[in-house]
């Protein structure tokens, strides 16, 4: 299974990876978490070209391409070679990610957007999304909490985030059985748990299916 995380930035995405990569090792199963952009070496260089801060000038057309050329290396270096293998792969991002930021963000055409992830990612679509929700000010206060400087992207205004966030929900009417949207206001236990229930939920039907 293939499974994605989305949302703001500090909405608890690494938090939620790892209350679930522990529980899918105590029930046996074989996991492996990548992050986006990155997760091999050449995806790992181009998230440097991505997130430095010395790269303001750098226009939204580049950013996706070079966004989706970090998927596409890391879909068929990693993501379909763990799938055969029978892992379940958790990733913190994927292409919602690239919907949601540079589609509806940044406002390039959706239309565009889907032809540019068919290349990338092809038919790797993840079985299940958890789009962690959280207000702007909410991922402000825990950033400040602990001390996190913006990196490039983190740096634009509340505007840009409303239409992020505004993205995401688009998805989920689009592609309700994959995308989930869960609170992420609330105790970290309490969002696992829902997240659990969601996982197990999918296993079931997926068994089905096959
Ligand atoms: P992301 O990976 O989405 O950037 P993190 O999981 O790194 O988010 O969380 C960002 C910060 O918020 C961390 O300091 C983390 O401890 C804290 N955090 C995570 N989940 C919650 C939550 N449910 N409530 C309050 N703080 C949280």
């Amino acid at each position: 299974m293939f499974i994605t995380f989305e949302g703001i930035d500090a909405s608890g995405k690494s938090t939620q990876i790892k209350l679930l990569e522990q529980y899918l090792i105590e029930q046996n199963f074989k996991v492996i978490v990548v992050r986006e952009p990155g997760g091999t070496k050449l995806s790992e260089e181009i998230r440097n070209i991505l997130l430095s801060k010395e790269n303001f000038s750098m226009v939204k057309e580049c950013e996706i391409f070079l966004f989706s050329a970090s998927r596409a290396q890391l879909v068929r270096e990693v993501i379909i070679p763990k799938l055969k293998e029978g892992f379940i792969v958790l990733s913190d991002r994927f292409h919602d990610s690239t919907t949601a930021y540079q589609g509806t963000g940044r406002d390039i055409k959706l239309e565009d957007v889907f032809v540019i992830h068919r290349i990338a990612i092809d038919d790797c679509i993840p079985d299940l999304t958890f789009f962690l929700d959280i207000p702007f000010e909410e991922s402000i206060r825990r950033k400040k909490l602990i001390e996190l400087s913006p990196d490039r992207i983190e740096s634009m205004g509340k505007e840009f985030f409303d239409r992020v966030r505004e993205g995401y929900l688009q998805i989920q009417k689009r592609e309700p059985d994959r995308f989930k949207i869960i609170n992420g206001v609330g105790s970290p236990s309490e969002i696992h748990k829902q997240i659990v229930q969601i996982f197990n939920d999918k296993l079931i039907t997926l068994r089905g299916l096959r």
